[in-house]
C-alpha cells in the first residue's frame, strides 16, 4: 500500500469491509465470528479518535484563544461563527422541507409496511424516547446551565461534555491574555507543545484508519437489518440523500465565492474527513482529523480552526437538522397528516434547535428527531418507521456536519485574514506516502 494517498486506503478499506461483511453474511456463524474477532478492532480504532477528543479541544483551543491576544478579537469571531453556523443550519432545514414536500416520500408507503414497520420496531425506538423525554423535562435555560460545569476534570471524564471543556479552555485562554507576558509565556508554550504531541498522535491513529474503517463497516453490514426494508424506504431515503448532496455543493458553492477555494482543492482537502465521517458516525471522533486536514491541507490557521471546528463538531450539524425536517415531514405523510405552513415553520425553528442540542454521537439525531416530532404533534411511534435505515443516513449526515464546519472555518479564516497556503508537512511524511 506504499505511495497510496491516505483516502485511497480508506475507501479500500471500507469496500473490503463492506464486502467482507456481505461474505460473512451468508455463512453460517459468520456474523458472530464478525462480531468477535473484527468489530473489537473497530472500537478499538474509535476509541482511540474520542480518546484524543478532550485533550485536543483543551490544547488547541486554549492555545488558539491565547494567540487572539485581545477580548475584542474573540467575541467577533465568536459572533460571527455562531452566526454563521446557525444560518447554514437553517437552510439545510429548508432544503429539506422543500423536498420532502415537493417528492412527498411518505405517500408510497403501504398502510401494510406502515404497520409491519412500527409493529417491528416499536421496541428498538423506546430507548431514543426515554432519552428524549429526560432532555424535555429540563428548563428552557438548562442548556445555558449545562454549559459551565462544576468541576473540570469531572467534564473532561466524559466526550458528550464537549461544550463544558470548550467553556473552560476559552475561558482558561482569557484568563491567560489577561496576565503578564512574563507569566503567560510558559503556560502558553506548555500548551503549544502539548499540541504538537496530540498532533503527532493522531498522526499515529490514522496509520490505522484503513484498518479500522474496514472492521467498523464489515461489522455493521453484519449486523444491519435486511434489504426489503431499505426498499419500502427507498424514497425516504433518496430524499434525505439528495438533501444531503445539495447541502456539499452549498458549500463548495459557499467556499469558492467566499475564498475563491476551488471545488476540487477544497474536496480533496477534505475527502478523507469526510470517509471518516462516514465510517465512524460521529462528529466528534472525526474532529482530530478535520481538523488536521482543515489546517495542513487547508490552509487555514490554528487559531480559526481551533475555536470553530470543536464548536461546529457540538453545534453545527446542517445534516442532521435537514434529516430531522426529512423525517419529520416523511413521518406524517407516512400517517396520513397535512402539515400546515405554520407546523412546517415550527420545525425550521426545532429542528435548527434540536441538531444543535444532537449529540455528536452516532444516533444522536434520531433522539432528538422525538423532540421535534413531538412540538409538530406528529406521532412518536413513526420513529420506528425509519430506524432500520437510519444508520447509512447517520454516516451519511455526519460526512456533510464535519464538511459543514470545515466550511465555516474556511470562511471566517478568510474573513479574518487567517487563510493561508496549506503547509502539507509532518502529516504527509508519517502516512501518505
Ligand atoms: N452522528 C451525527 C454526528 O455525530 C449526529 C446525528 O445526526 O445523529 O454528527
Amino acid at each position: 500500500m506504499k505511495k497510496l494517498a491516505l483516502h485511497w486506503k480508506i475507501l479500500l478499506g471500507m469496500f473490503l469491509g463492506v464486502t467482507f461483511g456481505f461474505v460473512m453474511s451468508n455463512f453460517e456463524g459468520g456474523k458472530e465470528l464478525v462480531q468477535d474477532w473484527v468489530k473489537p478492532f473497530g472500537t478499538i480504532f474509535i476509541n482511540s479518535l474520542k480518546l484524543i477528543a478532550v485533550p485536543l479541544i483543551l490544547g488547541s483551543l486554549i492555545k488558539g484563544v491565547s494567540d487572539l491576544k485581545d477580548i475584542s478579537k474573540l467575541s467577533k469571531m465568536g459572533g460571527k461563527t455562531i452566526l454563521i453556523y446557525i444560518i447554514t443550519t437553517v437552510i439545510a432545514v429548508s432544503i429539506g422541507l422543500f423536498l420532502v414536500n415537493v417528492v412527498k416520500p411518505g405517500n408510497s408507503i403501504s398502510e401494510k409496511t406502515r404497520k409491519e414497520l412500527v409493529g417491528n420496531y416499536t421496541e428498538s425506538t423506546q430507548k431514543y424516547k426515554d432519552e428524549a423525554a429526560n432532555q424535555q423535562e429540563s428548563g428552557p435555560l438548562q442548556a445555558l446551565v449545562d454549559l459551565v460545569p462544576e468541576n473540570i476534570i469531572g467534564a473532561s471524564s466524559e466526550n458528550k461534555n464537549m461544550l463544558q471543556v470548550i467553556f473552560f479552555s476559552i475561558f482558561f485562554g482569557i484568563g491567560l491574555i489577561l496576565i503578564p507576558e512574563s507569566k503567560s509565556k510558559p503556560v502558553k508554550d506548555f500548551f503549544d507543545g502539548f499540541n504538537e504531541v496530540i498532533l503527532k498522535m493522531i498522526d499515529l491513529i490514522m496509520l490505522a484508519a484503513p484498518y479500522g474503517v474496514f472492521a467498523l463497516l464489515a461489522a455493521l453490514v453484519v449486523e444491519s437489518p435486511s434489504a426489503d426494508l431499505f426498499k419500502a424506504l427507498g424514497w425516504y431515503a433518496l430524499t434525505v440523500l439528495f438533501g444531503l448532496l445539495l447541502m456539499i455543493m452549498f458549500y463548495v458553492a459557499m467556499v469558492y465565492l467566499f475564498t475563491g477555494k476551488k471545488p476540487k482543492a477544497f474536496l480533496d482537502g477534505i475527502f478523507p474527513a469526510q470517509l471518516l465521517a462516514f465510517s465512524t458516525s460521529s462528529s466528534a471522533a472525526t474532529l482530530p482529523v478535520t481538523m488536521e486536514r482543515v489546517t495542513e491541507h487547508l490552509g487555514v490557521e490554528e487559531e480559526v480552526s481551533s475555536f470553530v471546528l470543536p464548536i461546529g463538531a457540538t453545534i453545527n450539524m446542517d445534516g442532521t437538522s435537514l434529516y430531522q425536517a426529512v423525517a419529520a415531514v416523511f413521518i406524517a405523510q407516512a400517517f396520513g397528516m397535512d402539515l400546515s405552513l405554520s407546523v412546517q415553520l415550527g420545525i425550521v425553528i426545532t429542528a435548527t434547535l434540536a441538531s444543535i442540542g444532537s449529540a455528536a454521537v452516532p444516533g444522536a439525531g434520531m433522539v432528538m428527531l422525538v423532540i421535534v416530532l413531538a412540538q409538530a404533534g406528529i406521532p412518536e411511534a413513526g420513529l420506528a418507521l425509519i430506524f432500520a435505515i437510519d444508520r447509512p443516513l447517520d454516516m451519511c449526515r455526519t460526512a456533510v456536519n464535519v464538511t459543514g464546519d470545515a466550511t465555516v472555518s474556511m470562511i471566517i479564516a478568510k474573513s479574518e485574514d487567517k487563510l493561508g497556503d496549506p503547509h502539507e508537512k509532518k502529516w504527509d511524511d508519517n502516512y501518505e506516502h
